[in-house]
């Protein structure tokens, strides 16, 4: 844990001591991830006065020339650099909606040329989670390309407090999960507030067809907010949420 000389501990139960105000780092492959994974669970820990930063590893490039790639190409932009323009917007409504703060990483996905290794992430990533108290990392199904990559990336990093968290919707309906996994406890405001930062990704769920869609739509994505239920950071971020 990052103890600074501002951090003034907290007694929570189990004997455990903790800053008041912790830094949660959430990693969120792509601008939408983190919002549609977390935004019940990161709302929970805003509003207690913990500070949560979306570290978004795919947020590409608001200046670039390249044409838009299939995905991108359904927001009828001329060139990548507008559609990242609109989705970064999007991006910043739907993370002061849950008090968080996003950073954006230049990089493309799939669909586009030149994407990063995970070597590349992992240097990028590296000064964000250097100073933080928990990282929370994609953990599971991770059947995207780039999800993978962020995974990997994060192996060789090894964030001292990690905690990987269940990938929505992909997880509501992906067969085989493995490990043990428990809900994050959050009340009817952060369900709220999850459903206000997902709707500010309108454009993007319109292209999750019928499941994800339906995952969304049905408050399911709401109720279904899952963390890796071992290491020091989960037993964390228990304590704190109660
Ligand atoms: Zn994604």
């Amino acid at each position: 844990m990052t103890q600074t000389a501002r951090s003034t501990t907290l007694g929570v139960p189990h004997g455990r001591c903790y800053p008041l105000s912790i830094v949660f780092t959430v990693v969120s492959p792509h601008l939408d991830d983190a919002a549609l994974s977390l935004g019940a669970t990161m709302h929970a820990l805003t509003r207690r006065g913990h500070e949560v930063v979306i570290v978004t590893v795919f947020a590409g490039q608001t200046d670039s020339p390249l044409p838009p790639s299939e995905w991108d190409a359904g927001r009828r932009c001329r060139t990548a650099g507008e559609a990242y323009d609109r989705r970064r917007a999007e991006d910043l409504v739907a993370s002061r909606r849950l008090g968080a703060r996003p950073v954006w990483l230049a990089n493309f996905g799939v669909g586009y040329p030149d994407v990063p290794t995970s070597a590349e992430i992992a240097a990028q990533l590296e000064p964000h989670l250097r100073h933080t108290d928990v990282a929370l990392v994609p953990g599971w199904p991770l059947d995207h390309t780039d999800h993978a990559a962020v995974a990997d990336a994060l192996t060789v990093l090894q964030p001292a407090r990690t905690v990987r968290y269940a990938e929505l919707p992909y997880a509501l309906y992906a067969p085989g999960r493995t490990g043990n996994w428990r809900r994050t406890t959050v009340s009817m405001a952060d369900r709220r507030a999850k459903l206000a930062a997902v709707l500010a990704y309108r454009h993007e769920i319109r292209k999750f067809g019928p499941r994800g869609r339906a995952a969304v739509g049905l408050d399911r994505l709401l109720h279904r907010e899952c963390l890796a239920a071992s290491g020091a950071g989960a037993d964390l971020l228990e304590d704190v949420l109660g």
